[in-house]
């Protein structure tokens, strides 16, 4: 009997450990960067590729996530999501038979619309991201209320917005998008060459539209995006693919997961510089950056506040700035010598 007894204390005891592990995996889920494009067109709209063409494109580019956004259309991804996942089932099975590690990794599809109306002469569009349905031009009065109409008619359809490209068709000032209410998010790059990024002829350019509105205290984070409308053709002067992207800090590659950071402002913008960790340690905000090749590259990190102020330029692969009393915010901006761009989302004051 004193074995059995023995033997059950055992497999209680295995029992518990087995537990502790995921007991503190679940007070404390691991946190990392998952890649993805929040703005994209299909034949849906004006693009010139399938929904599922588009969003192999990306997958096979190592993107984890996409947003499908046509122009006042929203694409359902339930099936295209299905047979993605059946993919990473399929080559989970034949893994294991051939005692191989799997190859292919999760893709998440976030339903979206790009939201498009106009005013006079100015181009309004607004993304909706993880909309549950059409959402549609609002129309208005004002470019200001036009641009409210259609934010608010996101949010009541459960989608977060995020103001496009302010520069296209010259149609967005700082006056326009400052009186805006639950508005978080707005593009500060765009990958389309006809929608003026970097502004011109006394123009601002999109981080500088970004600085004057945070210097007036409208707080917004930046969004880097593809708008890519051209996946069969391709050159400079084509809205392709992989220009602009988004990396989201969170503990899983789920709709709900990604649009809760994205929402709270944890991640970044890029065109190309990928970062190892973003961090705020009270009024300090740090840097570090990944060196995602063995090459020559170097890197420059700017500390920016207000109206675009340099406030200190970091020349390592980790940089860090605090805050002083009296300075509203700082951001990061990271150059690689390549001309690629990372741009961290701002810290405030308090
Ligand atoms: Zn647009
Ligand atoms: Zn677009």
């Amino acid at each position: 009997m004193r074995h059995i007894s023995i033997g059950k204390t055992w497999l209680l005891l295995a029992l518990l450990w087995a537990t502790i592990p995921c007991a503190a995996r679940a007070q404390a889920p691991e946190l990392r960067w998952w890649k993805g494009n929040t703005h994209t067109h299909t034949l849906n709209a004006d693009g010139d590729s399938s929904p599922g063409e588009v969003a192999h494109w990306y997958r096979d580019h190592g993107y984890d996530f996409l947003v499908l956004s046509d122009h006042n259309y929203r694409t359902s991804v339930e099936e295209l999501q299905r047979e993605f996942d059946r993919e990473v089932e399929l080559d989970e099975i034949r893994a294991r038979e051939d005692k191989r590690k799997p190859q292919v990794s999760k893709f998440l599809l976030i339903p979206g619309e790009e939201v498009t109306d106009k005013f006079d002469k100015a181009q309004i569009h607004v993304n909706a991201l993880a909309s549950l349905r059409v959402v549609g031009a609002q129309g208005g009065k004002s470019k200001t209320e036009v641009l409210q109409r259609n934010i608010d008619a996101i949010i009541a359809a459960g989608g977060v917005p995020s103001v496009n490209h302010p520069n296209f068709a010259w149609s967005l000032t700082a006056d326009d998008l400052a009186a805006l209410r639950s508005l978080k998010h707005f593009e500060i790059f765009n990958g389309h060459p006809d929608v003026h990024c970097q502004g011109g002829g006394g123009w601002p350019s999109l981080e500088d539209l970004w600085d004057e509105l945070l210097a007036r205290g409208v707080r917004l984070y930046g969004v880097a995006v593809d708008d890519a409308h051209y996946f069969q053709k391709w050159g400079p002067r084509e809205s392709n693919p992989g220009r602009g992207w988004i990396f989201v800090r969170a503990p899983a590659l789920t709709g709900e997961a990604v649009r809760r950071a994205y929402e709270a402002g944890d991640f970044y913008s890029s065109t190309g510089v990928v970062l190892e960790d973003v961090r705020r340690d009270g009024r300090t905000l740090r840097v570090r950056i990944a060196r995602e090749h063995d090459d020559d590259a170097k890197f420059t990190t700017f500390f920016i506040g207000p109206r675009g102020k340099v406030l200190a330029v970091g020349k390592d692969l980790e940089a860090s700035f605090t805050l002083e009393p009296g300075t509203a915010y700082v951001r990061a901006r990271v150059v690689s010598s390549r001309g690629e761009n990372a741009w961290t989302q701002p810290i405030f004051q308090n």
